[in-house]
């Protein structure tokens, strides 16, 4: 992939900083959604103690450094695309922000460690990401390359979009009344449109002239899509595959809805909810 992206100008970067305790120190924890995987979050997302603060001011201005421009540069060109789409739904796109931090962070929706992987809080409109990440997912899942790192970021901003359609609102409000099982097999429908937004992101950011697919692209975000479908995840973890248990969906479905939205570019294909067997 190379890279010609102006910055986004919507990076908070807290990288180095301690992060941790919710702010205000009530009691309650709130389910971060939105997760790159689907992972249990119980022991991960925990709270603090009262009274401890965030350390450190974050930096100000665009990043500097290689892997912190490239997030930016990413999150700057979903903005065009997904201003774009808005528009042509007759809404305004609002802009995400974006945090990048070191070991944990705090948000809205609950202190979070970097092991629950890059997610999206609903509450504050923020994506954040621990870039070690990156890491982890070229090392543990054989994933690495520019483009699946885009993925990751096109994939969170996409839960984004559906949290200003009102989309993720009404899976939360569906939860109450359904049984876990039918509860998880929504949140695999929320995950793989997220998917489908990441795909329908790289068609339409092609045209944007600020990257240019080269050889070998599109499987980089494929494998990445393979490699963290909860059946593999599962398989890896506790050597079974349970599919009540899943909240993301398969290698295949992930694999499948990021496809046709790279095939399509076409907001209207993306209904994973009125889909069926994928
Ligand atoms: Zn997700």
């Amino acid at each position: 992939m190379q890279w010609f992206g102006k910055g986004s100008g919507n990076i908070e970067d807290r990288r180095g900083m301690s992060g941790g305790a919710i702010g205000g120190g009530i009691g309650i924890i709130v389910v971060i959604l939105g997760l790159f995987f689907g992972q249990d979050l119980t022991g991960l997302v925990s709270q603090l103690p009262i009274g401890e603060t965030t350390q450190g001011t974050p930096k100000t201005g665009d990043p500097t450094d290689r892997e912190g421009k490239f997030v930016d540069g990413v999150l700057a060109s979903t903005n065009q695309v997904w201003e774009q789409q808005f528009q042509e739904m007759g809404k305004v796109y609002e802009q995400p922000k974006l945090v990048l931090f070191t070991n944990n962070v705090q948000s809205a929706c609950g202190s979070a460690s970097a092991a629950v992987g890059p997610f999206y809080c609903p509450g504050d409109h923020k994506v954040y990401i621990d870039l070690s990440f990156y890491q982890e997912l070229q090392n543990r899942f054989g994933a690495g390359g520019d483009f699946a790192q885009a993925y990751v970021i096109a994939h969170e901003v996409g839960h984004h979009v559906q949290n200003l359609l009102g989309i993720s609102e009404r899976v939360q409000r569906a939860r109450a009344t359904l049984s876990e099982k039918e509860y998880n097999r929504l949140s695999v429908k929320l995950e793989l449109q997220a998917d489908f937004f990441a795909g329908l992101w790289a068609n339409h950011a092609q045209n944007l002239k600020d990257f240019k697919l080269e050889e070998g692209d599109l499987e980089e975000a494929i494998t990445a899509a393979n490699a963290i479908g909860d059946d593999k995840l599962q398989k890896q973890a506790q050597g079974e595959v349970v599919p009540d248990a899943f909240t993301h969906g398969t290698s295949a479905q992930r694999m499948y809805w990021f496809k046709k939205g790279f095939d399509t570019g076409d907001f209207r294909q993306g209904d994973t909810f009125n889909s069926t067997p994928l």
